[in-house]
């Protein structure tokens, strides 16, 4: 790594980071983005175009594995729907502090403006962040700084105060301004966030993991962003949409599941996943086998029984069923029913936890 920089920015994409970045970078200091990805947000294919546009470093930073760890069981639990936006913060800041040294780089930059978010942004909980990520001596937010106490970086003259600014509330007056008149930025972000934990439908799908699945890994929620989902109780159904969903699933695919595909007819991919326990008996294989075989077009019209070859660890075997929806599981999309209790119980669970 040769480039040294001077501060390190969590650089999402979204309008406040990029502004936070480039008011940092106007007082002459070197600042490098780091882009965190995870299944659930991130976009490591417009960094190129995002260097270009915004004149920023930027470099992609994979924390995967530690988000889903800490998604199982955030200690400040959840906000709307499955997003831990606080322990995300904390999680991200964190993580950023250890890059520090390797980069030569002497503090963090954040996007966050006092009273934006309902939860994660107000007052008391970017102290929590703060203090809970352990970035208290090192963290500047530039866009509400001056509604903030002077944080090192300004005492010693490093970063100066008055070029910093005193953004607050959930408007976007102030950034549109900034954007457009100083920075001149040529690609303004929409607000909407692109994290798929604060969005309606694949909320859903990742609730249902979390809620039946006490051990899930990553792969788990790499394949519930794929093709359509489906469950009946606690049975899971992935069924690709076309030919990069397939392969994706095959690639997903690990001992134990069920992968189904029709005999004969073009169809999609289609896999079962047992999760932990879980038997999958002969009935529920046969439902999944024709629900699947329900998304062949050619296989519906041919108004036969058709074969689906169900492969399961290293066996392959054929089942005929005919094609339909009308199953004896309840296949079901998913959805965010029940989420809000089971939320609740999220809650009062960590708070027994919390009791000892
Ligand atoms: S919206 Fe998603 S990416 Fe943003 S803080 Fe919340 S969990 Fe993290």
């Amino acid at each position: 790594m040769d480039m040294k920089y001077d501060a390190l920015a969590l650089f999402s994409g979204g309008l406040d980071s990029i502004l936070a970045a480039k008011v940092v970078q106007d007082q002459g200091l070197r600042v490098l983005g780091l882009h965190y990805v995870t299944p659930f947000f991130g976009k490591p294919h417009k960094l190129d175009h995002w260097q270009r546009i915004y004149g920023l470093d930027l470099t992609s930073v994979d924390i995967s594995a530690a988000f889903v760890r800490m998604l199982l069981n955030p200690a400040h639990g959840y906000g709307r729907l499955v997003n831990p936006c606080v322990d995300c913060k904390i999680l991200m800041l964190s993580h950023a502090r250890e890059l520090l040294a390797a980069y030569g780089a002497r503090f963090l930059i954040s996007g966050e403006v006092v009273g934006q978010r309902p939860m994660s942004q107000r007052r008391d909980t970017l102290n929590l962040i703060r203090k809970q990520a352990d970035v208290s001596d090192v963290l500047l937010r530039p866009l509400c700084a001056q509604k903030l106490d002077p944080t090192p970086m300004e005492e010693s003259g490093l970063v100066d105060r008055s070029r910093l600014l005193d953004m607050g509330g959930r408007g976007r007056k102030a950034q549109l301004h900034l954007a457009r008149n100083v920075y001149a930025l040529p690609e303004i972000p929409t607000p909407a966030g692109g994290c798929l934990l604060t969005e309606p439908e694949s909320a859903g799908r990742f609730y249902h993991i979390l809620k039946h699945d006490p051990a899930p890994d990553l792969t788990d929620f790499q394949l519930a962003t794929l093709g359509r989902q489906f469950w009946a109780g606690a049975h899971w159904l992935s069924i690709g949409r076309h030919k990069d969903d397939n392969e994706r699933i095959q690639e997903l695919a690990r001992p134990g599941d069920y992968l189904f595909d029709v005999d004969g007819f073009p169809s999609p991919l289609a896999l079962g996943r047992p999760l932990p326990g879980q038997d999958w008996n002969r009935e529920t294989v046969l439902d999944a086998a024709a629900l699947m075989a329900s998304y062949s077009p050619k296989a519906v019209r041919s108004g036969a029984p058709v074969g689906v070859a169900v492969r399961h660890g290293r066996g392959v075997d054929v089942v005929r069923v005919t094609p339909g929806r009308n199953t004896s599981l309840p296949w079901v999309e998913p959805d965010t029913v029940g989420l809000k209790e089971w939320k609740l119980e999220c809650a009062e669970a960590r708070a027994d936890q919390t009791r000892g």
